[in-house]
């Protein structure tokens, strides 16, 4: 099997959760869509490669399935993590990694949480504001003198 991103081959790493293909060159993964959740434990292994030479990777796009002839990927998007994007294939479902994606993927990514917690806190205030300026007008109204 060739590597769709450097034309390399790909080497078969074994271990206990599971088998993946790792590119001997550019150390992207291929995984199986299946398997993705079970690995990641072990992402800090198998996902051995340079995360600036994923990243020159990440660029090319436009890559065909190693396993399925004629079979362009697909570029998804994590949903959880939405700066994680890899190609995965519609027909067998595999997915190719870019070298210190995987590992990214494993770790929840902080900058990601930390958005989305400085977000809330920030809609929490503003209720906390309307709430405070109802409050006190209320008051202004209940304390108005009765004529
Ligand atoms: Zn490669
Ligand atoms: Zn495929």
């Amino acid at each position: 099997m060739q590597c769709p991103k450097c034309n390399s081959d790909f080497e078969q790493l074994q271990t206990p959760l599971g088998d993946v293909e790792r590119c001997t060159e550019c150390k992207g993964l291929w995984i199986d869509a299946y398997e993705v959740e079970a690995m990641k434990p072990l992402a800090d292994v198998i996902d051995s490669g340079d995360e600036e030479i994923g990243k020159a990777f990440n660029a090319i796009d436009r890559i065909d399935c190693p396993v399925c002839p004629n079979n362009q990927l697909l570029r998804l998007v994590d949903p959880k993590q939405p700066h994680i994007w890899f190609e995965s294939c519609p027909t067998c479902k595999g997915r190719f990694y870019d070298a210190g994606e995987f590992k990214d993927l494993a770790t929840l990514d902080l900058s990601d949480f930390s958005r989305n917690l400085a977000w809330l806190s920030a809609c929490n205030l503003f209720l906390l504001s309307i709430k405070k300026a109802l409050y006190s007008q209320r008051l202004m109204i209940d304390s108005k003198p009765i004529p």
